[in-house]
């Protein structure tokens, strides 16, 4: 501050700071009362909802039960674009569909679709990079560079909705059946839009996508006041923490938050959000060879994770470690993987080892906008 007067206003070089407003953004009663501020009927929000979360059109020329004047109105106010598909790769014969979309700030986040015999899963970013700093995480390394808007995060699970629809998909027109926050960002340090976009999966069409929130995931490196604040929301979603060790002093270098939020203080957060929403936590544990994968570190969890009873509150999913480029992590042999499942098991933890379905295209977390940027 050395007397040079600052300018009055200060304003990013170009563009916008925030993405545009969007219907997906909106409760249908706030687009109503936003379409009569435009002049609008307010049931006009309501078409144009229908439109959006219950047939998917994104092609003005389809809503033709709109005059085409209030047309264009509605949809400059309502349906702004919010990505564009940079790039999409596919693997396991089409049925992994991973799609770099570019933010309307040029900002990069990805989503993946997932499609099983008996379920379609799309896996959403919430936040634009990530200031978690996981060191083995493709997103950790580069930073955060902004939280997600509701729609945007909203907008990729709709563009993979559409996809299904029209049959893109091989096995024939779907339904997207779950959506795992598990892409890029920790979706509790972006905890208002993120309880949005669950809100607008889950409220029935033509408010939202009607989803059950029994198929939706929400997964978190532990920030333990938004845990306690979802376990008060009322969401039935399930809560998968991202623990990668047992002990504080590993836990403290893989998820660096560890040093706020003790082991012990985030798990039994994820404990009590098992206890008040009767929902079975997940424990998400990346295996990396002669790091967190030994079997004395198995009896460890399994301890940990007991010493809050044995009724069946969570279950452990390991994750066979995608190594990132230049890191020093690899995965764990698989002899070891297999003791360790075993070690749980016999502790009564149920255990599950994660597919890993899109590896030869970067599937893990953040690794194709890294590449990109
Ligand atoms: N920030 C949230 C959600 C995004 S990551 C979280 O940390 O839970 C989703 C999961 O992928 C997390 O468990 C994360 O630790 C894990 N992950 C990140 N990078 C990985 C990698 N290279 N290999 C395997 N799992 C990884």
């Amino acid at each position: 501050m050395a007397g040079r007067a600052l300018p009055l206003v200060l304003t990013p070089p170009k563009g916008r700071k925030k993405p545009p407003r969007h219907l997906a953004d909106l409760s249908l009663a706030e687009r109503q009362d936003e379409a009569k501020r435009m002049g609008l009927p307010g049931f006009r929000a309501k078409q144009l909802s229908v439109h959006y979360f219950g047939h998917l059109v994104d092609d003005p020329e389809q809503m033709t039960d709109l005059p085409a004047a209030q047309r264009a109105d509605l949809v400059d106010g309502f349906l702004p674009s919010l990505m564009t598909p940079m790039r999409t790769l596919e693997a396991d014969r089409g049925t992994t569909r991973k799609t770099l979309w570019k933010l309307f700030d040029g900002a990069l986040v990805e989503s993946v679709l997932m499609r099983y015999p008996d379920r379609v899963t799309m896996c959403v970013s919430s936040q634009a990079g990530c200031g978690m700093a996981c060191p083995f995480c493709a997103t950790g390394q580069g930073g955060l560079q902004r939280n997600m808007s509701t729609a945007e995060i909203v907008e990729q699970v709709v563009a993979g909705a559409r996809s299904l629809q029209r049959g893109e998909v091989p096995g024939g027109p779907g339904r997207v059946s779950n959506v795992v926050f598990m892409g890029m960002g920790e979706p509790m340090a972006n905890y208002a839009a993120v309880i949005g976009a669950v809100r607008r999966l889950t409220d029935p069409a033509p408010e939202g996508l009607g989803m059950s929130a029994r198929g939706i995931t929400v997964s978190t490196v532990g920030l333990v006041p938004r845990i306690k604040q979802l376990t008060e929301e009322g969401i039935p979603v399930t809560l998968a923490l991202s623990l990668h060790a047992p002990d504080d002093e590993l836990r403290n270098e893989l998820v660096p938050i560890n040093t706020r939020f003790s082991v012990a203080e985030t798990v039994e957060a994820a404990w009590n959000y098992a206890r008040v929403t009767k929902r079975r936590v997940s424990i998400e544990y990346a295996m990396m060879r002669g790091i967190n994968d030994q079997a004395w570190r198995a009896d460890l969890l399994g301890d940990v994770l007991n010493s809050y009873g044995d009724w069946g509150w969570v279950h452990v999913n390991l994750i066979p470690l995608n190594p990132t480029p230049g890191s020093k992590w690899t995965a764990s042999d698989p002899a070891d993987e297999r003791e360790f499942v075993r070690r749980l098991e016999a502790k009564g933890i149920p255990t599950t080892v994660r597919d890993t379905r899109g590896q030869e295209i970067d599937g893990a977390c953040g690794q194709l906008a890294a590449l990109e940027a």
